[in-house]
């Protein structure tokens, strides 16, 4: 069986790694020349454009940084519509707005083309692992068909709903997440100021009703998870630009609804101010060495 694949960068590359290793050919297209030097190392052949990676393929899977880029890839010049023919499955797993699926969806639905969305959660190190939670939404006949192919990648594949759905459940998890890596954050350089050791900070809120996944796996303090970011010098992992994004499509999406968002909001400005102050490409976790205490000297 043989896969498209467009956008080959942090999270596309040990992706397709994994479907190389379990024995799937892939034809990979990135509009970055590093990025698709990358894929064909790890084992690929190289296309010249999203619609050559798609031509012949039996499935395209894309993993793209926003919305705007799905829908250039998909439906712009050189785009998969033109290359995928009438049948398809076209497997989007990037984390973008779930309109834009169901647009992108019902314009390759247009030409025959079959679409899901079947966004992820883990980061690089579950990626690599192949280990990814795949959350989708889609016709549970295309769902079906696309599994295997999931299972390649992640262990947990969900089917949310229809089209769309997916990324819905990707949103509101990355709400969490992204408030959450801003209250650690916080709490951290709270007890740094008091002259409380990390370690057994993190030893007691591993035990208590703060502990989180972000905490736990990417702690954004360094020198205390072995694979987190932070202890590479805040190397994405998932940069802080890509979190204000996703805060960003789950405030538009409550926008939408009228549910009221408060936290939400605060946390992707603060990442947002993270990102102007040079952390953008940074992994998210770098937040906490922008909440660095105020040089004033007067107390609260
Ligand atoms: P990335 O920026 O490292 O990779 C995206 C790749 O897409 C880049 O190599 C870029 O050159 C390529 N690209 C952009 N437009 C293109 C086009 N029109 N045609 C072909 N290639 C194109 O981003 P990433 O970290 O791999 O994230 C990809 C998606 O996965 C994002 O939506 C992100 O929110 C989501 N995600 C990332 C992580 C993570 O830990 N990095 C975790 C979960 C979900």
């Amino acid at each position: 069986m043989t896969i498209g694949f467009v956008g080959t960068g942090t999270m596309g590359q040990p992706m397709l790694a994994n479907l190389v290793r379990k024995g799937y050919r892939v034809v990979a297209y990135d509009i970055a020349p590093p990025a698709l030097a990358a894929a064909v190392a790890a084992g690929a052949r190289a296309a010249g454009s999203a619609a050559e990676a798609a031509r012949g393929a039996d499935l395209v899977v894309t993993m793209l940084p926003s919305s705007s880029h799905v829908e250039a890839a998909y439906l712009g010049a050189g785009g998969i519509a033109e290359g995928a023919g009438r049948g398809r499955l076209c497997v989007d797993m990037s984390t973008i707005d779930p309109a834009v699926s169901r647009r992108v969806a019902a314009a390759l639905a247009a030409r025959g083309v079959r679409f899901i969305d079947a966004p992820v959660s883990g980061g690089v190190p579950r990626a690599l692992d192949g280990t990814l939670a795949i959350m989708v939404g889609g016709d549970a006949r295309d769902v079906e068909e696309a599994r295997p192919v999931l299972a390649a990648m992640g262990e947990n594949v969900i089917h949310v709903g229809p089209v769309g759905a997916g990324e819905v459940a990707k949103l509101c998890n990355n709400l969490i997440a992204g408030v959450a890596a801003v209250a650690v954050s916080e709490a951290f350089r709270i007890a740094e100021g008091f002259g409380v050791d990390v370690k057994v900070l993190t030893d007691v809120i591993s035990k208590s009703s703060g502990n989180t996944w972000v905490m736990e796996h990417m702690h954004p303090v360094p020198g205390l998870v072995a694979r987190s970011a932070s202890s590479r010098d805040y190397a994405p992992g998932f940069t802080t630009d890509l979190m204000a994004k996703d805060l960003g499509l789950a405030v538009n999406a409550a926008r939408e609804l009228r549910v009221p968002v408060v936290v939400a909001p605060a946390a992707q400005q603060v990442l947002r101010l993270a990102s102007s102050h040079g952390l953008g490409r940074k992994d998210f976790t770098s937040v906490y060495t922008f909440l660095r205490p105020s040089s004033d000297q007067a107390p609260v």
